[in-house]
């Protein structure tokens, strides 16, 4: 059995896998982060599984709808196994305004309680990717290790007092998260 068997691999969406954009809300505006595709295949030839998790407020504040989010996802998925041959086992959004008070909207762990009770994640044996302490911190508080990554929002977050408390590591981009897992899932 390999070192990564029952572990998952929570990712960030924008800044982490495709680039950052204001508000995305064209699948033509989607650009995969050089390196993400191949980070994540990586992770599943490993054993990861691998489960998006994105706050998508858009769709609170009536920009665009759930079935364009599910285009937005669509092509998405299919850049990714056009790619690099990557298949994401769960997606999780959150629609919610930041003050709608939800209990999905990251740093609130929603999706990660979400999918532990319907993919059966183990949530101590799982990791939280992302651009931001808002990503690290829900990582943190559902009981996953955390990365934070440079791309996106990164370099500015990690600035921030507050990733004291909230990233275990920071590294360039999704590729070397990947790396990052894949070793320290090696070490005894
Ligand atoms: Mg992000
Ligand atoms: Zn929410």
């Amino acid at each position: 059995m390999s070192d990564a068997a029952g572990v998952t691999v929570f990712l960030d969406r924008d800044g982490t896998l495709n680039r950052e954009k204001h508000h995305l809300s064209d699948p033509d505006d989607l650009e995969l982060i050089p390196g993400a595709a191949k980070g994540l295949r990586a992770l599943m030839l490993y054993g990861c599984r691998l489960v998006v998790v994105t706050n998508q407020s858009p769709i609170g504040r009536g920009i665009f709808d759930e079935a364009r989010l599910h285009e937005i996802h669509g092509r998405l998925a299919a850049m990714l196994s056009r790619d690099e041959g990557v298949t994401i086992d769960g997606w999780y959004w959150c629609p919610h305004l930041p003050d709608a008070g939800c209990r999905c909207r990251k740093p609130e762990i929603g999706m990660f309680l979400q999918a532990r009770d319907e993919l059966g994640v183990d949530l101590k044996r799982s990791w939280m990717v992302g651009d931001k302490l808002i990503d690290t911190q829900a990582g943190c508080l559902a009981g996953a290790r955390t990365v934070l990554v440079a791309t996106g929002y990164g370099k500015e977050q990690h600035e921030l007092p507050e990733r004291t408390e909230w990233v275990d590591f920071f590294v360039p981009s999704m590729l070397e998260a990947a790396e990052l897992i894949v070793e320290q899932q090696g070490l005894p």
